[in-house]
């Protein structure tokens, strides 16, 4: 990597060990090729192995966010194509992919991950051209994760007697999923994987501004040689998303998005045997007592809020401050944000890149305001942001009391709202003060303390000094209105499963 001194008059923070009024080092730009790259001028829908086109003939462009140009065209499904797709996953549920013993299946899901890896630049850059997220981000999270996803539930394809003992387990049958753009490969492997393992077929529909990798991926199931019908995708708005929710013949509902769709979709579903797993927003507490060590609770605030553009539905979005380490922390969290290199998504030196989408950067705006206007005190780093595409600067408010929005309301853009406690109980009462349980954090020294946080807290995962980490093998879900039923781990496999004894 090239260092450049930057033209920029502003003092380096003192952290940095720079006299004062020097200038900071810059990096060089390092923009990831594209070269390898082949995005199609238009994709049809994925449906029994073929790229076929919607009836009648209908699509929608979809662009990247960092430029606002045209990458594709997609097709815009209709409800007679989303029968198609529902009676062609049918059909390969019943002629092939449920009769196929699990070792078999296993096989299918070994290939595709190891296709994944093999694929994980071109995924990458398709990803981050077409959501918005920094190539580093997609190259070593999102596709590494996606891939191993589909090598864990591989593993568990021939074992599901093992796995739910004396419980006869057996697919459900057709699975529609709706995946949302924040994570769109991801997404799509938490859904898919664990689905296919436990002997369903799918119809996924991805977020209408991120298509592109989910279309890749049906190249990939051809690769793999799967029977035609098990992997559709197809692509359309959210009435489209609905339809295939309604169908008569899904068996199983999995959704992760906002939670005002979820409420709808809980309610289309009420009555029916479907079975529904709903992931839904977020609103963060992270937790930092004073005797953390600060320099890594920064680093894990940092992650916490502005991984992803704090587009993250377990973001670390409300931070609480223990009052004696106030100050020194939020000097050190500011220095930190004029650290953060904001820009091209392709760039392998960027740290935040650009909003999804026009609509979701107005959201980002508007809350924003509200802050200002509700009395809270705004902090942005100095930078520069590009002069086309949907960007916005790295955020902290402060003075930020409880019934403010931006303390309350899910902003899924890269703002933190800072708040200060005094005792564990009071840290506690406020983080549980949400609609929200998806997740949470904790920074301090003492094993006992954590204890004692992790299990007041009312959140699917609460993290002990670290944020945002992942796994394939841990459960991921919420409590309230973040949702229900847990994807991941054994428990993700589960909610794929019609097993004896689960009220069925
Ligand atoms: P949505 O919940 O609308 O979108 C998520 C997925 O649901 C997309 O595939 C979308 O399709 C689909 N969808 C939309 N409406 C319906 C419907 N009526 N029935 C079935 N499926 C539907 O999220 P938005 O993109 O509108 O984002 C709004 C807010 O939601 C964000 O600002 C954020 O706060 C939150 N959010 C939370 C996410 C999470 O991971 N928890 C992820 C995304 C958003 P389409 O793209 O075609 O509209």
């Amino acid at each position: 990597m090239t260092l450049t001194k930057k033209n920029d008059t502003r003092p380096a923070p003192a952290s940095w060990g720079l006299a004062t009024g020097e200038s900071p080092w810059e990096y060089a730009p390092a923009p990831e090729a594209t070269d390898h790259v082949r995005i199609e001028p238009e994709y049809g829908l994925f449906i029994g192995n073929e790229f076929v086109r919607s009836k009648p003939r209908k699509t929608f462009t979809v662009i990247n966010p960092a430029t606002e140009e045209p990458l594709a065209k997609v097709a815009h499904a209709s409800k007679a194509d989303v029968d198609r797709a529902v009676r062609t996953a049918r059909e390969a549920h019943r002629s092939s992919w449920a009769k196929l013993p699990g070792r078999e299946r296993a096989k299918y899901l070994y290939r595709i991950a190891r296709i994944l890896q093999e694929r994980s630049r071109e995924f990458a850059v398709v990803e981050s051209m077409n959501s918005g997220k920094p190539i580093k981000e997609s190259r070593d999270v999102d596709v590494p994760l996606a891939a191993a996803h589909f090598f864990y539930y591989a593993g568990w394809a021939d074992k599901l007697e093992y796995a739910f003992p004396h419980r006869a387990p057996r697919s459900l049958g057709v699975a529609a999923q709706i995946i949302p753009w924040n994570f769109p490969l991801l997404m799509l492997a938490w859904k898919i994987a664990p689905a296919l393992a436990a002997g369903n077929t799918v119809v996924l529909k991805p977020a209408s501004t991120t298509p592109l990798t989910a279309y890749l991926f049906a190249d990939v199931v051809r690769q793999a040689d799967l029977p035609p019908g098990v992997v559709n995708i197809i692509t359309g708005p959210g009435e489209i998303g609905m339809e295939l929710v309604r169908h008569p013949d899904v068996d199983k509902v999995a959704f992760t998005g906002s939670t005002a769709v979820g409420k709808m979709i809980a309610r289309a579903v009420a009555g029916t045997d479907k079975k529904v797993t709903l992931e839904l927003g977020g609103k963060a507490a992270n937790i930092v007592f004073d005797d953390a060590p600060l320099d890594q609770a920064i680093e894990g605030i940092v992650n916490g809020i502005y991984f992803n553009q704090g587009e993250v539905c377990c973001a670390g979005s409300r931070l609480f401050v223990q009052e004696s380490v106030y100050e020194p922390l939020i000097d050190k969290l500011k220095a930190r944000l004029g650290t953060l290199r904001v820009g091209d998504p392709l760039d392998k030196n960027t740290d935040v890149g650009a909003i999804n989408s026009a609509g979701q950067l107005a959201k980002v705006t508007e809350l924003v305001e509200s802050g200002i206007a509700e009395g809270a005190e705004i902090f942005q780093p100095d930078c520069e942001l590009p002069t086309r595409g949907y960007f916005f600067r790295p955020t902290l408010f402060t003075g930020v009391s409880q019934s403010h929005r931006i303390a309350q309301e899910e902003i899924f853009g890269p703002v933190l709202s800072v708040l200060t406690f005094r005792t564990p109980d009071e840290a506690i009462e406020k983080a549980n003060n949400t609609p929200y349980g998806l997740s949470a954090g904790v920074w301090t020294e003492k094993g006992s303390r954590i204890f004692k946080m992790v299990n007041a807290m009312r959140a699917g995962v609460v993290w002990a000094n670290t944020f945002n980490r992942f796994d394939p093998t841990s459960p991921f879900g919420g409590y309230k209105e973040s949702g229900y039923g847990r994807e991941g781990g054994i428990h993700g496999l589960g909610a794929y499963l019609d097993v004896a004894g689960n009220g069925r």
